[in-house]
């Protein structure tokens, strides 16, 4: 497990929260759901700024009612785009809540009594919500606006006329009363609430026993790993060797402890940098960037490391099936997908050669990365 400031730091860099967020609800029929209650976020925004505009207590003058009408033009648009639009792309999602920040302060600065300003102030909160799912760097910008936006308004009500802001004018408490609303709300509530769910994802994504990635925790890190990044990298596929005999001659529990030590000692012979999972029963995949060692190499370090795990009353062995592949900024999940597939195929036929084996797949074509994966692999097996 990871110490806490390296948890946070972690947090603060997670990125592809958004996009995994947009998969897994379309993977569970539940994207449509998400869009039309954003939607119905959006008419609620609308219905508010058109009574607002109505009241008696009305925008402040001639150009505070115009942009209001604007913002009622604008929410209405929100309203309908989620409603009836595709899911947008993350850059446009975060943009149309910049707008709705915008429109917010600018409804809220609008009101007549600035009290009822500071509680439109309160619906940066919703916006805050949706950008939950964008990255702690983007959710503490809208934080920084929205204190920006209720600090104005207290200074703005302090210095307000009774006519306009009634018996709260002018008085310095409530103007404090009111921005710590918004404190409790923007800068402890919703950090709070995206850091847990962060965890949260960050826990389901783990193998309880191992803590080593789960299959779906690989699908998830290696779209992080090889984002934005180029060069060479390889996948390989472990399976301990007939298992099954270890759980049936010295019980489960101790087949658990047998596992415990395979992810250990392949997470140290791996390397640093290397994301390794256990993806099936007793069955791990390794991935990572190739540098000065060849995918060969890499794969003999791991069989044998297996072979030489310490503290074990037997010799456990495992079946080792590796490929090399290009990486070019962004590695199609389909791709990887292929990629797993051939390592795996590698895998199975040093089980059926006899285990306690690596074969390899090499990938030779850099035209992997836009065009798929040639189908006629020269194979080669390493040492036994
Ligand atoms: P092979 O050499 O062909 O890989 O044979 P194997 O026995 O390793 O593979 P097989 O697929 O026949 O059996 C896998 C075994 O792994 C059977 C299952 O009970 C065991 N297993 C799966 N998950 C766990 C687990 O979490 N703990 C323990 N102790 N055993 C597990
Ligand atoms: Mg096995
Ligand atoms: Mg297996």
């Amino acid at each position: 497990m990871t110490d806490g400031r390296s948890l946070i730091r972690s947090w603060w860099r997670d990125e592809a929260g958004y996009d995994w967020l947009v998969e897994v609800l379309e993977s569970h029929a539940a994207l449509g759901w998400v869009k039309a209650m954003i939607g119905t976020g959006g008419a609620v925004m609308c219905a508010v700024t058109a009574l607002s505009l109505v009241s008696s207590i009305g925008p402040r003058n001639t150009v505070f009612a115009v942009g209001c009408w604007m913002v009622v033009g604008l929410t209405a648009v929100w309203a309908l785009r989620w409603w009836f639009l595709p899911w947008p792309s993350r850059f446009r999602a975060v943009l149309w809540c910049a707008a709705g920040d915008v429109a917010i302060t600018f409804g809220a600065l609008a009101a007549q009594h600035r009290v009822y300003g500071a509680l439109v102030t309160t619906l940066l909160t919703v916006i805050g919500m949706c950008l939950i799912f964008h990255g702690p760097p983007v959710l503490a910008l809208h934080v920084g606006w929205s204190l920006g936006s209720i600090s104005t308004l207290a200074v703005l009500l302090v210095a307000d006329d009774p006519s306009h802001s009634g018996a709260a004018a002018g008085d310095t408490r409530i103007a404090i009363a009111i921005t710590l609303i918004v404190v409790a709300l923007s800068v402890i509530g919703l950090p709070t609430v995206q850091f847990c769910h962060w965890v949260w994802r960050l826990h389901a994504l783990l193998d309880p026993l191992t803590s080593l990635l789960n299959r779906r925790g690989l699908d998830y890190q290696l779209s992080q790993t090889f984002r934005g990044r180029t060069g060479s990298a390889y996948a390989a596929t472990v399976d301990i060797d007939r298992f099954k005999v270890v759980n049936d001659t010295f019980g489960h529990q101790f087949g658990d402890e047998v596992l415990q030590l395979t992810a250990e000692c392949l997470r140290s012979a791996a390397g640093k940098d290397a994301v390794v999972a256990r993806t099936g029963g007793e069955e791990f995949v390794v991935v990572g960037w190739l540098h000065d060692e060849s995918v060969e190499a890499i794969a003999e370090r791991l069989r044998g490391a297996v072979e030489t795990m310490p503290r074990l009353p037997l010799v456990v062995t495992a079946s080792v099936g590796a490929t090399a592949f290009p990486v070019c900024n962004l590695l199609n999940p389909v791709l990887l997908r292929q990629i797993l597939r051939r390592s795996d195929t590698a895998m199975y036929e040093a089980k059926s050669a006899g285990g306690n084996i690596a074969v390899i797949e090499p990938l030779y074509d850099a035209a992997v990365c836009i065009t798929e994966i040639f189908s006629t692999p020269r194979r080669t097996t390493t040492s036994r």
